[in-house]
């Protein structure tokens, strides 16, 4: 049968731009699908305020690259574009600790110690990750306040990929290809205008459309932007997926005409991150496409235990917002680690989201003392409460702290129909509530507030829906040793078909307590290093089950 691709690749972030990237190095057609649109420094938003270009909810015109769906459990902020999340996440690619391959149902699988550091190396090349060498007013604070929490040996620079100047030289110098002899695109020193999260328009941030989605293209990949894979169906009647796959696709921007189309391929590879590619799998198993997919299925979804807080310093001398996205970060203790988070001057539209912080026990109870402590402020100090909650001028007064744990902790996902929309299946979270509010990192707040005489603050969905917000959404296509306890096997390959894989954030077995798309790319880097090469194709890969 003559297939249009050997490989289909669903969704082009992390997972799915490696992916891309390392099946056309080994001769393979590659395809890539991408629901997303297609970014340039010509098109992204200047600041937040251009909803129509920074969100993502083309059932109502927003047909940005930013998305922010809301659970019962959980806010979750995620990235849909060429590039994937690459476009809107905020460059900071850190190695998680050693001892989250003991943890989670990938423990035992592989000699993760031996093999992962190889990989680990490859990507932060591949990426151009350096140890950040700009640090803007919030990351000095950050230093400052740490040392007066007794921790400031903590304290450092995050690793980022961004195309930096030399320490002390100024940004914005144009450079032929830095890191791929010459095969890759121009860059352009970074001059910290803080808008990593709102899309680099200055070549400056390594997004993955300047690297290996860009090499992926150059070699052969096609990329079909604006296109969402709605349908994966089995061959010649072959359950197992042996004779390949059709992939069905419709316009993701389109209101009316969808123009539906059809694909034929020998490889399918789910990389629609977490949040879709459960979507899409839930989808698939439930209207009888992929029958066998395993029971696991949106089991072990982890939200990095996270917290968004801040420090509102009305009238501040210095832009908070001078820096890159993450310039540094701390350890309150082995397990809770802070980072200075900012935006760019003009971006202010998430201070909408911003109220005063409060302490307290989740609940009802909260929401008392959060209108208590609010009205007391407000009488108190009037006009400074009124500048803290108002959004104008947010980006540039707030050192936002980002706080992840290393601790264990899980949601499960299913399809199901909301009471309040019944029309229509959607995600939907269940299990136990994921902690509102981490105590230390609330007191390193008010200490940083002490310092810079600002105002703590947080998020109003932690407060009244009892809800946390997160980036970095993990799990749901559980790793493990056989269907019994997971979806993938150790080399991503999802069980029960052949010559299917699932390679994004949602096949990580652990709460990292660090950003997570270096390890999604380490571990795409290492199941894309088992496929042969093209001229060699082993089409019988089937997944390898290893009791547990
Ligand atoms: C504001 C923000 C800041 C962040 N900062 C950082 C950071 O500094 N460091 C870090 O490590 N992480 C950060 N993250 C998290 C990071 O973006 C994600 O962890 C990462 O992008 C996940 O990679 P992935 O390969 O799983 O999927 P993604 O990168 O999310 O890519 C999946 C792609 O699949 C597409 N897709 C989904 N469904 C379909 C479908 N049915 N058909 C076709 N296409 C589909 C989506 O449009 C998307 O583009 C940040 C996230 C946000 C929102
Ligand atoms: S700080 Fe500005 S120039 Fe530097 S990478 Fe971020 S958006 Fe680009």
């Amino acid at each position: 049968m003559n297939f249009d691709f050997d490989f289909i690749v669903i969704g082009s972030g992390f997972g799915g731009s490696v992916t891309a990237h390392r099946l056309t190095e080994k001769g393979y057609r590659v395809a890539v699908m991408e629901m997303g649109r297609r970014w340039t420094p010509e098109n992204l938003p200047t600041t937040s305020w251009n909803i129509w270009r920074w969100i993502w909810r083309p059932e109502i015109g927003l047909r940005g690259f930013f998305n922010m769906e809301p659970f019962r459990h959980v806010v979750i902020l995620h990235g849909c574009a060429v590039g994937g999340g690459s476009i809107t996440y905020a460059n900071t690619l850190l190695v998680p600790r050693d001892s989250i391959w003991q943890n989670g149902s990938w423990a035992g699988l592989a000699p993760w110690h031996t093999e992962m550091p190889q990989h680990y190396a490859t990507a932060m090349r591949m990426l151009g990750v350096v140890e950040n060498r700009i640090l803007g007013p919030a990351d000095r604070i950050l230093k400052k306040a740490a040392e007066a929490a007794g921790v400031g040996e903590t304290f450092y620079r995050t690793h980022v990929a961004v195309y930096e100047p030399a320490e002390g030289e100024e940004g914005g110098r144009t450079d032929p290809d830095p890191y791929f002899g010459g095969e890759g695109p121009e860059r352009a020193t970074c001059i910290a205008c803080g808008g990593c999260m709102m899309g680099c328009r200055y070549h400056a941030k390594n997004t993955l459309d300047q690297n290996y989605l860009y090499l992926a293209e150059k070699h052969g990949a096609r990329v079909f932007a604006e296109t969402r894979v709605v349908d994966v169906l089995t061959l010649n009647g072959k359950p197992d997926g042996s004779e390949g796959y059709e992939v069905r696709t419709e316009k993701s921007t389109a209101w009316l005409r969808r123009e539906p189309q059809r694909f034929t391929c020998r490889a399918v590879v789910f990389a629609a991150s977490a949040l879709g590619t459960m979507d899409l799998l839930f989808r698939l198993k439930q209207k009888g496409s992929l029958p066998a997919i395993g029971d696991h299925l949106g089991h072990r979804v982890r939200t990095n235990a996270e917290s968004l807080i801040g420090v509102r310093i009305p009238r501040s001398r210095e832009s908070m917002s001078q820096g890159i996205a993450i310039g540094s970060g701390i350890y309150l203790d082995q397990d809770t680690h802070i980072e200075a988070v900012r935006y760019p001057e003009g971006s202010d539209a998430m201070g909408l989201l911003a109220t005063i912080l409060t302490g307290g026990r989740p609940g009802r109870t909260r929401i008392l003392l959060w209108i208590k402590t609010l009205l007391g402020s407000l009488l108190r100090h009037p006009i400074r409460t009124a500048r803290c909650l108002h959004p104008f001028g947010w980006a540039c007064e707030s050192l936002i702290l980002l706080c992840m744990q290393a601790l264990d902790g899980h949601i499960d996902m299913r399809l199901g129909r909301p009471w309040f929309w019944p029309f229509r299946k959607t995600l939907m979270s269940v299990g136990q509530r994921v902690p509102t509010f981490i105590p230390q990192a609330n007191e390193f707040a008010c200490k940083v507030a002490q310092l810079t005489g600002g105002t703590p603050m947080s998020m109003v969905t932690e407060i009244l829906f009892n809800v946390p917000g997160t980036a970095h959404i993990l799990g749901g296509c559980p790793m493990a040793g056989s269907p019994a306890h997971g979806v993938v096997d150790y080399r991503n390959r999802l069980f029960g078909y052949r010559n299917m894989y699932v390679c994004d954030g949602s096949v990580l077995a652990a709460n990292l307590g660090v950003n997570p798309s270096l390890t999604i790319c380490a571990l795409t880097e290492r199941a894309m290093s088992y496929i042969p090469p093209a001229a060699e194709a082993d089409w019988s890969q089937y997944p390898e089950e290893r009791g547990n």
